[in-house]
């Protein structure tokens, strides 16, 4: 998206551009599938906050691209042998000490050092919750979602000061009726991009750049560097000269968080057709998955299962069967013996081994701040360039953040050239 979004800008403001793309297919980290029978997002897939400041709006209403909000409170909870959380004074209590919690989390943060993590802050918190198991369960998944889902990663992981930080879109979340992956070849149309040219050198000096991999070699004015913060951690891309000082050092304190997706098919739904979200609370969010039917309505056959942190780490290395039968433990704790004994397709993302994300996107770690996602978005002098989600201090880790990075970038380059 950040590629994409500054190579439109530039060359509708007369450049020539030329985007060189590993894959064989446009969007990165946004990606649609249509194996399953319907669209399915193995990336990115909600447009956070259908607000109208938020840029995709514009995009998806130019390109006509019909929606659907997902509706957060038809999110249905189970407990093993007790089925479906039905009182709804259950979830208002669930929901009112878990923001007691956020709450008290912010209170922390005034007083945090850098290097302090979320980890035993929250821990204490949990534990010293009160209410029946249900309240005490609910209210650590609730937390999870709120917190370790949205991010990516564990809380012990995550800045106890600076989780935050970021700025968001009012309004709900979308889901984009045919995927994200139709948006991303809209705004592909017209551009000139190479599939299946990987960068693995670039060499840089004020008088210009030259870019090369196994494919040949390109020369340019400018180069604009895209790849994910987790590519750049790896080093897969040789800079010469190096890189400054400053910039290696935030791409090594930034962190790099994984949500993976475990796409499933049925032959019939056993799930409720009214639900968006379905969970099972447990007394540990270390095996926590969260149900999505794909779409949202009641014929679907198509269940999705969000997991992350560790555990998104821990499936990438997990035989499909096994994964399988962990899911479908989870579900029969939920519906009983309504859940078939195995599924009739399935898809599962290993973000985290792919070597042109590595990863799912960004956060800040116990160390970092979002000071180091703006020194990764500054210039090397007028020759190399910065954008992707990573490098956008307001909106890190999202699509929109990603595009404007583009547009940001794509303005830092008109400026050179100026
Ligand atoms: C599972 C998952 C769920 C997500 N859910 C959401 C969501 O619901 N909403 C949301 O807003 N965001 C979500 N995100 C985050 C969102 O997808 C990203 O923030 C955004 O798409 C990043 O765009 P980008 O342009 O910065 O990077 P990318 O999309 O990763 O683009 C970088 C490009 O560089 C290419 N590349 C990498 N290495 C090389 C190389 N050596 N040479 C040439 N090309 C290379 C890659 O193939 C890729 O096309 C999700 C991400 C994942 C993985």
């Amino acid at each position: 998206m950040a590629g994409i979004s500054a190579a439109k800008q530039l060359l509708v403001n007369g450049y020539r551009v030329t985007v060189l793309e590993a894959r064989d297919r446009p969007g990165g980290r946004i990606w649609t599938t249509q194996r399953l029978g319907v669209p399915v997002d193995l990336g990115a897939a909600w447009i956070h906050g259908d607000s109208r400041n938020n840029p995709l709006m514009k995009l998806a209403r130019e390109h006509s691209l019909r929606t659907r909000a997902t509706d957060w409170d038809e999110t249905w909870l189970y407990k093993k042998g007790q089925g479906v959380i039905e009182n709804d004074s259950d979830y208002e209590l669930i929901e009112e000490k878990a923001q007691q919690i956020i709450n008290r989390i912010h209170d922390l943060q005034r007083t945090a050092s850098d290097n302090e993590s979320m980890g035993n802050a929250i821990n204490l918190l949990l534990e010293s919750t009160s209410g029946s198991s249900i309240i005490k369960d609910g209210v650590r998944w609730w937390l999870s979602s709120e917190i370790e889902a949205v991010m990516g990663v564990n809380y012990k992981d995550l800045s106890l000061k600076y989780w935050d930080e970021d700025e968001e879109f009012d309004g709900s979340d979308l889901l984009l009726e045919k995927g994200y992956g139709n948006l991303i070849e809209k705004m592909a149309t017209g551009l000139d991009i190479r599939y299946q040219h990987i960068v693995d050198k670039i060499q840089y000096s004020e008088g210009g750049t030259k870019v090369s991999g196994g494919w040949g070699s390109m020369e340019a004015d400018s180069v604009l560097i895209t790849v994910p913060l987790g590519v750049l951690k790896e080093s897969f891309i040789q800079f010469t000269p190096k890189l400054p000082r400053g910039k290696l050092d935030s791409i090594e304190r930034l962190g790099m968080g994984l949500l993976n997706k475990i796409v499933m098919r049925f032959r019939e739904p056993f799930w409720p057709s009214d639900a968006h979200r379905l969970g099972l609370l447990s007394s540990t969010t270390l095996e926590r998955v969260e149900f999505f039917p794909i779409p949202p309505l009641a014929d679907s056959t198509v269940l999705l299962a969000l997991v992350y942190g560790d555990f998104a780490r821990r499936i990438e290395d997990l035989p499909k069967q096994q994964i399988v039968q962990l899911l479908l433990s989870q579900l029969r704790d939920m519906f009983g013996e309504t859940v078939p004994s195995d599924v009739l397709d399935i898809m599962i993302t290993g973000w985290g081994n792919d070597e042109f994300a590595m990863g799912s996107y960004s956060h800040i770690p116990p160390g970092a701040s979002l000071q180091d996602c703006e020194d990764l978005s500054k210039p090397v002098g007028a020759s190399l360039f910065f954008a992707g989600e990573a490098t956008n201090r307001l909106y890190p880790g999202t699509v929109h953040g990603a595009y404007l990075s583009g547009l940001r970038a794509a303005r830092q380059i008109e400026l050179a050239h100026s």
